[in-house]
């Protein structure tokens, strides 16, 4: 299979994400975007996929990846951080600015942008740092950025403790029409900080890291928002106190809105206790109090997206001592089998709510359209086995990423083909 076809999905369950319905029909698809097959001549030879018994969604976006281009592809690189994306049925990845160098000029945005378009096997969206050089000191040139195509501004990985600045940085986002995505994390409680603080930390003798640290952004974040009637995103939250801060904020009509990552929802703080760098990530896993209140507000609407912060690094770099190791985990491969698990499996949500917050969520927090499989729509779409499950073992086919903190664990859906603008991204075309 060779770029773009008439193809006709056959017999599948097709999901509305934006009703949270499933329908069984055939979806057609010509020149890369949904057809109505009424409306062509009689005759085409359609090229039949069979889905029977599958999901068929609109393609799920990622609102937090860490593409390693430009500067760090001994990380990962452009394709095969894409090719990762789209075998877990990702068609849109949000790219984080905090690369070498970092995406706080017009050029470095450029250069990604022009770069995924020649390498990445799924769309990118790139987002621009809040401050120059991510040093939380001055703002990045946010309008430049803006017309070289950011679709959001972040510091990600590192947090502006400056609450001026940060003010700064929301009202020029809302001229600009795009959210700020924030970490969330008070820099002086976190200082050489390794894991939650808590039980575990106290048992391992290692410095903690409070959730209150994250709380405290979280309030503030909420706060500046409601004051400059500007859009504030959340990111990866890992507190249920942060839970509850964002519901009463939402409630109240404060233009907040939140993610959380599969390893937050479905990993605690005990992974650590072989003091293995592979659990090693920011903010630190918690408790299973915390996971259950996590899904709890995703599962009610409070969390509207899920994300993955997908954060390769190479071998060398996390098989170190706990302490030296880089914080970060892989996760878009098996994100959704993750979620099977977590709100399917436990009732908690059905597929098309899992659907909900991997779509209409993150495209809502963009101001992109409500993503649905109808005619005159990009095909861009996945084809998921609702019942597979399996184990991750082996996640080599993506290149360089390394271990998966999912190793062991029997997830629950798989993804069986993603769709970029009608073109089959996964599995591979060579292997079709
Ligand atoms: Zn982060």
């Amino acid at each position: 299979m060779k770029g773009r076809s008439y193809l006709c999905i056959r017999g599948g369950e097709v999901i509305d994400p934006v009703r949270q319905r499933r329908e069984r029909k055939d979806l057609y698809i010509a020149q890369g975007r949904i057809v109505d097959p009424a409306t062509l001549e009689p005759d085409i030879p359609w090229r039949i996929v069979e889905a029977e018994g599958k999901l068929v969604c609109p393609g799920l976006i990622d609102l937090h990846v860490h593409v390693r281009e430009p500067g760090q592809a001994y990380k990962e690189t452009l394709e095969s951080c894409s090719l990762s994306a789209a075998s877990g049925g990702f068609t849109t990845i949000v790219a984080m600015p905090n690369t070498s160098p970092p995406l706080d000029t017009p050029q470095a945005v450029r250069w990604l942008l022009e770069q995924s378009q020649k390498r990445s096997a799924v769309r990118i969206l790139p987002t621009g740092c809040l401050t120059r050089g991510r040093q939380g000191k001055e703002l990045a040139p946010m309008a430049a950025l803006r017309e070289a195509g950011v679709v959001a501004f972040t510091d990600d990985g590192d947090c502006v403790q400056n609450a001026e600045l940060m003010r700064r940085a929301l009202e020029y986002a809302a001229m600009l029409g795009v959210p700020v995505l924030d970490h969330c994390q008070e820099k002086t409680l976190t200082e050489g900080a390794v894991m939650n603080e808590g039980y575990w930390s106290s048992v391992l003798g290692l410095k903690g890291w409070p959730s209150v640290a994250e709380e405290l952004m979280v309030a503030r974040d909420i706060l500046l928002a409601e004051h400059c009637q500007a859009r504030v995103h959340c990111q990866h939250l890992s507190s249920r106190n942060s839970v509850r801060l964002i519901r009463e904020a939402r409630l109240r009509g404060v233009p907040v809105t939140a993610e959380v990552t599969p390893h937050h929802l479905a990993l605690t703080e005990e992974c650590l206790k072989e003091f293995d760098p592979l659990y090693k990530v920011n903010p630190p896993l918690r408790t299973r109090w915390d996971c259950q209140a996590l899904a709890e507000a995703v599962a009610e609407g409070t969390i509207s997206v899920l994300a993955t912060d997908h954060a390769p690094h190479a071998p060398h770099e996390k098989e170190v001592e706990l302490d030296l190791a880089p914080f970060g985990m892989i996760g878009l491969s098996t994100a959704l089998g993750v979620y099977g698990r977590v709100f399917v499996e436990t009732g908690l949500l059905s597929w098309e709510g899992v659907a909900n917050r991997l779509t209409v969520g993150p495209a809502r927090v963009l101001g992109l359209p409500d993503p649905l499989l109808e005619p005159g729509r990009v095909a861009d779409l996945v084809i998921v086995d609702p019942d597979i499950r399996w184990q991750v073992d082996d996640l080599s086919f993506s290149g360089l990423q390394g271990k998966s903190p999912f190793c062991g664990m029997e997830l629950l859906g798989k993804v069986i083909l993603t769709m970029v603008e009608g073109k089959i991204v996964w599995p591979k075309p060579e292997d079709f």
